[in-house]
């Protein structure tokens, strides 16, 4: 397998932001992915594994950048009165809404509408529409970081709102989601899903979706706004006139810029209604010794304050 060096990483991303990684790694195989883990733990780097990079925003990175697209196989199975899917972790997650409109199966369709692999959707434990991933899933299969392979079952895995326990524990491979057919028809539910996030976010603008986790009970969209954050701009940077929560990226985006505007909504917030904003959006900038350890943001505001 050809690890990369010096890869840039704007195209790999939905926010077209990003400086470089220094390595940069796209495995084929399980073998390719343990031989990945096993340089990255020789050579003392971070790991940072990316999917659709549909929630992620690059600055440079002094590690390594473990690409999961390869990971597409998906194997649809008939069990009792719906499905049961396998899926790798790089098989979008647009493949199983099709699955699902296709065979008129409950729920999924609700995830519609924005960019995921299935192990970015699981990691994220992505949701909408009054669903989560961790709904539909049975099984996910990782690799620790020690590059051992395990298999949990979903009541296993403490899932939350935005929070799974990975990358921490680990790459994940593949998951087993389980489907039930429904005599509703989903169609139309799915086109008025599209139809209300074509109307209300910046999708015709490179964004990284939501960039602050909903504080219990309010919306941060909603607080943005009253914060004045709406349209907010740093350079290329700016919050969405559309959605006050979405950043977008208005030409030649920076991630010192990301950082600034981010800084600025945070204060804003916390001095007018006393809210710690917790990033969803993942910041991925420096160095750090294990995947999960790069994969949120504090790190990187802790070490800008001189933090360790
Ligand atoms: C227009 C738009 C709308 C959006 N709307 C929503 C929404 O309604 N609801 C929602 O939840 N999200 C939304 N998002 C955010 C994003 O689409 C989801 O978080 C999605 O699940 C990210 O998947 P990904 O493959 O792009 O993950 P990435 O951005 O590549 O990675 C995200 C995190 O998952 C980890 N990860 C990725 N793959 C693996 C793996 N195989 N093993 C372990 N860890 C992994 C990464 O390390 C990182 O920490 C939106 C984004 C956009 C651009």
């Amino acid at each position: 397998m050809l690890i990369e060096k010096n890869v840039s990483l704007s195209p790999f991303t939905t926010i077209k932001i990003g400086g470089t990684a220094r390595y940069f790694a796209s495995p084929k195989s399980l073998e390719e992915l343990i031989y990945a883990l096993a340089f990255a733990r020789d050579k003392g780097l971070g790991v940072f594994v990316l999917g659709r990079g549909a929630n992620t925003i690059f600055g440079d990175f002094d590690g390594l950048v473990l690409h999961m697209k390869a990971f597409r196989e998906l194997k649809v199975q008939r069990s009792g009165e719906g499905f049961e899917v396998f899926a790798q972790a790089g098989t979008s997650l647009q493949e199983l809404i099709s699955l699902a409109l296709k065979e008129n199966l409950e729920g999924i369709y609700r995830l519609a509408g924005f960019p995921a692999t299935v192990g970015g959707a699981v990691a994220m434990n992505a949701g909408a529409f009054g669903v989560e991933t961790k709904d539909f899933l049975k099984e996910v299969f990782f690799l620790d970081w020690e590059g051992n392979l395990h298999g949990v079952r979903v009541e296993e895995i403490p899932f939350s709102y935005r929070y799974s326990p990975f990358p921490e524990w680990g790459v994940v491979v593949s998951a087993v989601f389980k489907f039930k057919r429904t005599n509703r028809e989903v169609k139309k539910e799915y086109e008025a899903i599209r139809k209300k996030r074509k109307a209300t976010q910046p999708l015709h603008l490179p964004t990284s979706g939501s960039t602050f986790k909903n504080p219990e009970g309010e919306y941060a969209g909603r607080l943005l706004e009253r914060a004045g954050m709406k349209g907010f701009r740093v350079g290329d940077v700016a919050f969405s006139e559309l959605h006050a929560n979405f950043l977008v990226n208005l030409g030649e985006g920076k991630f010192s810029q990301v950082v600034k505007i981010i800084q600025e909504a945070k204060k804003r917030v916390f001095e007018e209604f006393g809210i710690n904003f917790e990033e969803e959006v993942r910041l991925v900038e420096g160095g750090g010794t294990y995947g999960w350890k790069v994969s949120g943001a504090r790190d990187i505001f802790e070490k800008r304050a001189g933090g360790p």
